[in-house]
């Protein structure tokens, strides 16, 4: 595995393979790898011929500045288990690199930005859009890998994938879980103790409301759902939603979509995690 730093080097090897007729996978990430991520990078190995991971913690989509500071940053763990991982190229840029002017470019990414994520951290989706145009204008991948647990975010990059004109498939992934449940995520290395005991029954709680999808309304299920997780002493939903899969709209009735998919959001701490179920 070769780690690149140089968007100008790295522009280069994927358009000389390009040429030579080799697919192009990617896999963004923002370091502080885990299982989940991994499962990705597995994913992309097993269709293209070529797999590029970037690993950079993008400070455009961070609404908090605390979150930055404290966003976990494991480099050399990362790119050993890339390399075990059979990644041909690891792009591990500074912030300088990849802005070397400050981003004021304003998506257009409509309704799905706007909701749960959108509404809750202003500005995060446009960063997201930022980084990730940013990454596929420098690799244009024939493939994009993303994990489900951020359900939202896919929605948001298949619509700046449309708009900006990107040739690109979008590959979207299954959610990794700990074998207690709690959705693989790098910021769970910031829970105690007390919290990370705590925080596999936001998956708990969401699997078990599943079944109630017979007998209540979604506005039910959805009180209870909350009302569950914040009966917890340690932890408090900032949201629960019940959405289409496709527009991320709030549904009112079962009936309204065929795979309806519920995102959470829960403080456990001060650590924000977030997780979703399909109905
Ligand atoms: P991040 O480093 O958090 O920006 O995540 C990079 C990619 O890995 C995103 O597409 C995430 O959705 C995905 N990802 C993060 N956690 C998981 C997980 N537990 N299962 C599957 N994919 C994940």
């Amino acid at each position: 595995m070769e780690i690149i730093k140089s968007v100008k080097k790295l522009r280069e090897i994927t358009a000389q393979a390009r040429d030579k007729g080799l697919s192009i996978g990617l896999v963004p990430t923002m370091g502080a790898l885990h299982d989940g991520h991994i499962s990705l990078v597995d994913r992309a190995r097993s269709e293209n011929d070529i797999v590029v991971v970037s690993v950079f913690v993008n400070p455009t989509q961070f609404n908090n500045p605390d979150d930055l500071r404290t966003y976990p940053r494991t480099e050399e763990a990362d790119c050993r288990r890339l390399a075990d991982a059979r990644v041909d190229y690891a792009f591990i840029p500074t912030v300088e690199e990849i802005y070397p002017e400050p981003d004021t470019r304003v998506f257009d990414l409509g309704p799905v930005a706007q909701v749960m994520e959108g509404a809750m951290r202003p500005g995060h989706f446009n960063g997201v859009a930022q980084i990730v145009s940013r990454l596929f204008d420098i690799v244009r991948p024939h493939r994009a890998y993303f994990g489900e647990k951020d359900f939202q975010q896919i929605a948001v990059i298949r619509r700046m994938v449309a708009t900006e004109g990107f040739d690109i498939q979008i590959i979207d992934c299954p959610i990794k879980r700990e074998p207690d449940g709690l959705a693989l995520s790098s910021r769970n290395v910031r829970l105690t103790p007390a919290h990370r005991a705590e925080a596999p029954k936001i998956h708990a709680i969401l699997a078990a409301s599943v079944a109630d999808r017979a007998t209540k309304t979604v506005a039910q299920v959805t009180a209870d759902v909350i009302a569950a997780i914040d009966a917890s002493p340690l932890m408090e939903t900032e949201y629960y939603q019940i959405v289409d899969p496709v527009t991320l709209q709030p549904v009112t009735s079962w009936a309204d979509t065929p795979h309806p998919v519920g995102c959470v959001t829960v403080w456990c701490g001060d650590v924000r995690l977030i997780d979703n179920i399909k109905y």
